[in-house]
């Protein structure tokens, strides 16, 4: 983009031009009022929205835009699996500062649009704006294909608390950005060059599971396709804090046992690391309740090359609270999960 600042029509342009082919379910597609789909998925239509701030949900001028882009789909696409749903289509609304540079906008869009192909989503419409600061809000459309997805009231008495993937990297990681305004993460777009970049650098699992969170959308739709899930939910608050919101949901007790939890491997094993994995945030791994005879198939059945679920508690009956549990006995859980609205840990 040479000389002269484009303009909103530019913009949507460039996006399209970015996008590639349109799927033909999509019959009406960006360029319309409305984006116009016939709906290829039989069952439940599911639909989720994602705000991101800039200087809220990441640190202002500290990140290449194109990581920014990536995330914001990718947790996304994680509500969608933690429904055990299909994502198909996305729409993106983003307030753009005056000063942001077509370099910055195409960035961001490449970005945002690889994740999306890695996903099977397509971008079918969107806003844009001008704004105080880099706002970008992510609508993604998806299904399931039989049976219903798996809602977050499931749980029973008696249920184990699975996780698959990781807790407590993520916080840890953001840690390491804010402590260290020197550490520059305005050069890597994407994960090979993270990789590149912090190769020999510990902080590297931490910086990776913040900014690029895997998601463990197969597992999810694995296990929804086979009815093998009582609840779930992806953890963006905090374990602790999600699990009380599958408790309250339920109506059960959640117990969640320190000696089973996985520790964030860099952030040493001491109370430190378990803050972490229970009250981190920002995760996106899967908290699953399943009955004990769900747990043998799924130890019988599941796909090799998937993330493994972790047993790492249990559900019992009693008040919607969590409990953690070790040696030393039960005892109620420290909740210092997320609230955008209380003082907390970010
Ligand atoms: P309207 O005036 O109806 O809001 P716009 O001029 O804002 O329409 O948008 C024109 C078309 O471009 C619409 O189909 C809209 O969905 C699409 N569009 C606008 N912004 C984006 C975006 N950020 N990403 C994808 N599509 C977009
Ligand atoms: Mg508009």
């Amino acid at each position: 983009m040479s000389g002269e600042r484009p303009g909103e029509f530019e913009l949507i342009d460039m996006i399209r031009s970015l996008r590639g082919p349109r799927p033909s379910w999509l019959v009406q597609d960006i360029g319309d009022d409305c984006a116009v789909c016939e709906w290829p998925l039989p069952r439940r239509l599911l639909v989720t929205t994602d705000l991101l701030v800039e200087g809220v949900h990441f640190p202002s001028g500290r990140l290449h835009p194109g990581l920014i882009g990536r995330k914001s789909l990718l947790v996304n696409v994680s509500d969608i699996a933690a429904m055990g749903g299909t994502p198909l289509a996305c729409f993106l609304g983003l307030a753009l500062p005056a000063d942001s540079s077509p370099q910055d906008f195409d960035s961001f869009m490449r970005g945002f649009l690889e994740e999306a192909s890695r996903f099977g989503v397509v971008l079918a419409g969107g806003d844009l704006s001008r704004g105080d600061r880099l706002t970008v809000s992510v609508t993604v459309l998806g299904g399931v294909e039989s049976g219903e997805p798996i809602t977050r009231n499931g749980a029973r008495p008696g249920d184990l608390l699975l996780l698959v993937g990781t807790v407590g990297a993520s916080r840890h990681g953001l840690e390491q950005i804010l402590s260290d305004p020197g550490l520059d993460l305005t050069e890597a777009a994407d994960e090979a060059s993270l990789r590149q970049q912090f190769a020999d650098d510990p902080r590297l699992a931490g910086l990776l599971a913040h900014l690029l969170p895997t998601i463990h959308l197969e597992e999810a739709r694995w296990l929804q396709g086979r009815g093998l899930a009582h609840a779930m939910l992806d953890i963006s608050d905090g374990l602790a804090g999600d699990v009380g919101h599958i408790c309250k949901a339920g109506g059960v007790t959640g117990v969640i046992d320190l000696r089973r939890l996985p520790l964030p491997p860099s952030a040493g094993c001491g109370e430190q690391a378990r803050e972490l994995a229970l009250n981190g945030g920002e995760d996106y791994a899967l908290a699953v309740a399943v009955s004990g005879e769900q747990w043998e198939r799924i130890q019988l059945e599941y796909p090799a090359g998937f993330r493994r679920p972790v047993p790492v508690g249990r559900f019992i009956e009693g008040l919607p609270t969590v409990l953690i549990e070790d040696d030393a006995g039960t005892r109620p859980c420290p909740l210092r999960s997320f609230d955008h609205f209380k003082p907390g840990p970010r």
